[in-house]
């Protein structure tokens, strides 16, 4: 570079650097800052505490007292709230993100109108979100009907903590989820459900050249079921069912004897789910292939990820606040349904009332390009502050 571009760049980030201020306070920007550049992918745990080691006096100034549930494998629950008084909304973020520690992407990038880096919306926006709308609302009494609730495994599908966020939820009747809001702003008001599953067949191996009518090929017999349970498949309802991972045989020469698949299926409508379900039950009772003596493959199908569907019906009541709220301010509030999971799916089945999207919004969750718009920030601080006061009151 240039010594005048390398001065322009300079001039550039010093002026834009106030602008990017613009939503945030100068205190508010270098924590997000702060936490955005250590890494905290879900398997960095110490990454994580770190990220909460920064968070946590910033927390307890406000009046939180704070509980650390230790999980399997270093992992935490952070619970903060007033013991003693009753809770009545749940405040649920996550500090882990995607991107592992060998990522090239750790650094904050700032530019005039946006944010880019790692967590940035997904979810470490949401987190400096909630504590500059708490830190700002000017009745400090109703942040003691607060329950905050940060994990470190919601990418692993909250695969440690969603027992004892169940527990920290129990007799809570409202939570909001500070997942991103969707790409222009949206509220998210349903999520799909998850379901990942493996199948494994088991056949013979036998030579392939001298007696292959003595094996039963593993590979060719999970090659039909894959096609079968495909067919399901209905984009159109948000249903989809994706072979994700094929595996199978040893070498050529041997008849493949073990083959196995892990889907990623999602859908909105439960019913999809239940259909999916009895399909492979009908797939794994059949063998597609048989050798000479009639044997045929057995098949067993592993759960790897089961997260029930977030309908509309969890959020109707909150999202109806929040446009109430956000007339008032002057602000379309728009609901979308997001094909992400978030712990929001994980308590919709308690029957409490949700709503997911509270945090800034962006776009590229998950990539290198992830990016909070600060306008975003603006919007969603403001919203949240008034929105707060409504619930809490
Ligand atoms: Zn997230």
């Amino acid at each position: 570079m240039s010594w005048k571009i390398y001065l322009l760049s300079g001039l550039f980030s010093i002026f834009f650097g106030f602008q990017a201020l613009a939503g945030f306070t100068p205190t508010h920007f270098n924590l997000l800052k702060e936490i955005v550049e250590i890494n905290s992918a879900s398997e960095n745990t110490a990454g994580s505490r770190k990220v909460r080691e920064i968070l946590q006096p910033h927390f307890l100034k406000l009046g939180f007292q704070e509980k650390r549930i230790p999980l399997e494998g270093g992992h935490e629950l952070w619970v903060m709230d007033f013991p003693g008084e009753k809770v009545e909304l749940l405040l649920i973020g996550h500090l882990d993100t995607v991107f592992p520690a060998t990522s090239a992407f750790q650094k904050l990038q700032v530019y005039p109108d946006r944010l880019v880096g790692p967590g940035v919306i997904d979810m470490k926006g949401g987190i400096v979100l909630i504590l500059q709308a708490l830190e700002e609302l000017k009745d400090k009494n109703l942040l003691k009907k607060v329950r905050i609730i940060f994990n470190d495994d919601e990418e692993l599908g909250s695969l440690y903590s969603k027992e004892a966020i169940h527990r920290e939820a129990l007799g809570v009747k409202r939570g909001l989820v500070f997942e991103p809001g969707r790409p222009g702003g949206a509220w998210v008001t349903s999520q799909s459900g998850m379901y990942w599953f493996e199948m494994v067949v088991h056949g013979k191996a036998s030579h392939a050249g001298q007696a292959p009518e003595k094996g039963v090929n593993a590979c060719v017999d999970l090659s039909h079921k894959i096609v079968e349970v495909v067919k399901l498949m209905r984009l159109d309802r948000g249903f989809s069912i994706s072979p994700d991972v094929i595996q199978g045989g040893t070498k050529t020469n041997i008849v493949c004897d073990t083959a196995s698949v892990k889907v990623d299926s999602r859908y909105r409508n439960p019913q999809d789910l239940k259909a999916l379900k009895k399909r492979i039950k009908q797939l794994a009772q059949t063998s597609f292939v048989r050798n000479e003596s009639r044997e045929g493959s057995t098949t067993e199908v592993n759960i790897l990820n089961d997260l029930p569907a977030m309908t509309l019906a969890s959020t109707r009541e909150l999202f109806q606040e929040a446009q109430t709220v956000g007339k008032k301010m002057g602000m379309r509030v728009v609901g979308e349904h997001a094909g992400y999971g978030s712990d929001a799916n994980h308590l919709a089945p308690t029957g409490m009332s949700l709503l997911v999207g509270l945090g800034p919004w962006g776009d590229g969750m998950h990539t290198e390009s992830e990016t909070l718009e600060l306008r975003a920030y603006d919007e969603r601080l403001e919203w949240l502050k008034e929105y707060l006061k409504v619930l809490l009151k």
